[in-house]
């Protein structure tokens, strides 16, 4: 038996949102808040985030690409959740997996596994309207709430931008339309265009920058990043990708932490906090989203849900 009543979520971005979803599953009522404009500027990840989940070889990342691809066999999450072929420029498969490649295309490589996306803003923003009545304007405490710190506790940024676009892989008659692509310039710069359906069809990113103090970048600044980023694309793809944007680019801060974060799932007195996971946040989202169920006592529907279509697991 629970001994509290009720949940409040502090903080409706993209951890919020997806505990706000499973909540929403089990029918487990809660209110949240977010900050308002006169708490002053605040940076955020979730506007700009590229959602990639692209399958890799440490065991932390294939816990949490196994959930998501149970996620997106199960149809949850649909429209925001997207498969797409993964093909990357690098010579060995990008972040540890040991395999190789099932076909290739001038200096692109496509992978054996799809890679997965989350259109993160979208899903926010949906998040946010479908809860709408529950948003409280500050933060409600009582013996009897249990209340979960949604929005990570960095000690540092790291700055980065994406943008919407439409992009053409000319190498193959098809085009590919639902393809991700990993392209790295040297061990430093990495620019990669992820698939989602539903349009625009793609999302473009490079940068990472660290930041000790958050600071925005002028549209100029930003502008000329992404152009650089086109030359650059350009060089490496052999000129068979071309990206077309179709909308300006968007500011994000990745909230990085350091060891003394608090572990996800660890009630104290009542608060539980998430830590800040860096460029991993929707990558490592589902196996922390199962502790903070299991610390509430529930079940996560990611146990209960029967995915039937099933590709071939990572080894
Ligand atoms: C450019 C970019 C690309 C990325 N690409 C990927 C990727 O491909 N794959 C991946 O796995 N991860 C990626 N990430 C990282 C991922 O988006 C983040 O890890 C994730 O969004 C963090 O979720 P969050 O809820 O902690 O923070 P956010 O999504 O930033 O949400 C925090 C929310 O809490 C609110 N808030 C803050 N303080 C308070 C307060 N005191 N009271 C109330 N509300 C508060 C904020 O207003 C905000 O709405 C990317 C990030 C960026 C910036």
């Amino acid at each position: 038996m629970q001994d509290w009543d009720s949940i409040h979520l502090e903080g409706m971005g993209w951890l919020g949102s997806l505990i706000a979803h499973e909540l929403t599953l089990r029918e487990i009522p809660f209110t949240w808040n977010e900050l308002l404009p006169a708490d002053g500027w605040i940076p955020t990840a979730w506007q700009a985030s590229s959602g990639l989940i692209y399958p890799s070889g440490d065991v932390q990342s294939i816990d949490g690409y196994r959930l998501w691809e149970r996620v997106h066999a199960c149809g949850h999450m649909l429209p925001y959740l997207s498969r797409s072929e993964f093909w990357y420029t690098t010579k060995a498969h990008p972040n540890g997996l040991r395999t190789a490649p099932v076909s290739t295309h001038g200096p692109f490589n496509q992978s054996p596994f799809p890679a997965f996306s989350v259109d993160v803003a979208k899903f926010v923003r949906f998040s946010r309207e479908l809860h709408w009545n529950s948003r409280t304007s500050t933060v409600r405490k009582g013996p009897r709430v249990q209340l979960i710190k949604a929005h990570s506790h960095p000690v540092r940024w790291a700055w980065g931008w994406t943008a919407p676009a439409i992009v053409m892989f000319a190498g193959l008659p098809s085009m590919v339309p639902a393809a991700t692509f990993y392209m790295r310039a040297n061990k430093y710069q990495l620019f990669y265009a992820v698939y989602r359906h539903g349009g625009p069809a793609h999302v473009i990113g490079s940068a990472h920058i660290g930041q000790q103090k958050p600071k925005a970048y002028t549209p100029d600044e930003v502008f000329r990043k992404v152009m650089d980023f086109q030359t650059k694309v350009e060089a490496i793809s052999e000129g068979m990708l071309k990206i077309a944007l179709t909308g300006a680019p968007v500011q994000g801060w990745r909230p990085m932490g350091n060891e003394t974060d608090p572990r996800p799932g660890v009630y104290d007195d009542g608060v539980m906090l998430m830590p800040a996971m860096g460029s991993s946040g929707v990558r490592h989202a589902l196996p922390l989203l199962q502790n903070v169920m299991a610390a509430l006592g529930c079940e996560s529907t990611l146990k209960i849900c029967e995915p039937t279509d099933f590709i071939t697991p990572l080894s």
